[in-house]
């Protein structure tokens, strides 16, 4: 039932083919709502296009555009997309290497994981591992 010609990824929701999993990952935007004008209701084929669309169509600054489509849930380093900013930022964490445990190097996703790793591997006390993992802000 695979035809290779079309494309190796299909959307689960419509079985739309693609070459690429990330043209596929984009695409399936389109089905979260998440591409559709909010001003005239008319659905674009991915998250670039419709800014693009509201930049030229209703003539609106960066600025309105990105309030409208926010860009800042994907990661800048890794391009990874997160649906909440806070779990964009606990990611970011590992680019800036906050997730790395500093008595054997073992690199985990989220802060709370190494303060978890350092208690649980390292057997260090609260106040320990404060030291080693401050809080932010
Ligand atoms: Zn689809
Ligand atoms: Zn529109
Ligand atoms: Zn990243
Ligand atoms: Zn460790």
């Amino acid at each position: 039932m695979t035809s290779r010609s079309a494309g190796e990824h299909a959307c689960g929701v419509c079985g739309q083919r693609y070459r690429t999993y990330r043209s596929m990952v984009s695409h399936t935007k389109v089905h979260e709502g998440l591409t559709m004008c909010p001003l005239c209701g008319r659905v674009s084929n991915n998250v670039p296009d419709l800014r693009k669309h509201l930049a030229q169509v209703h003539k609106l600054t960066a600025e309105q555009v990105l309030q409208i489509v926010p860009d800042r849930f994907s990661c800048a380093t890794c391009g990874q997309v997160y649906r909440t900013p806070g779990s964009l930022s606990n990611h970011q964490d590992k680019h800036r290497g906050l997730t790395s445990c500093p008595l054997c190097g073992k690199v985990v996703s989220i802060v709370p994981s190494l303060r978890k790793h350092l208690r649980n591997v390292h057997q260090l006390s609260p106040d320990q591992i404060l030291r080693l993992v401050p809080s932010r802000k």
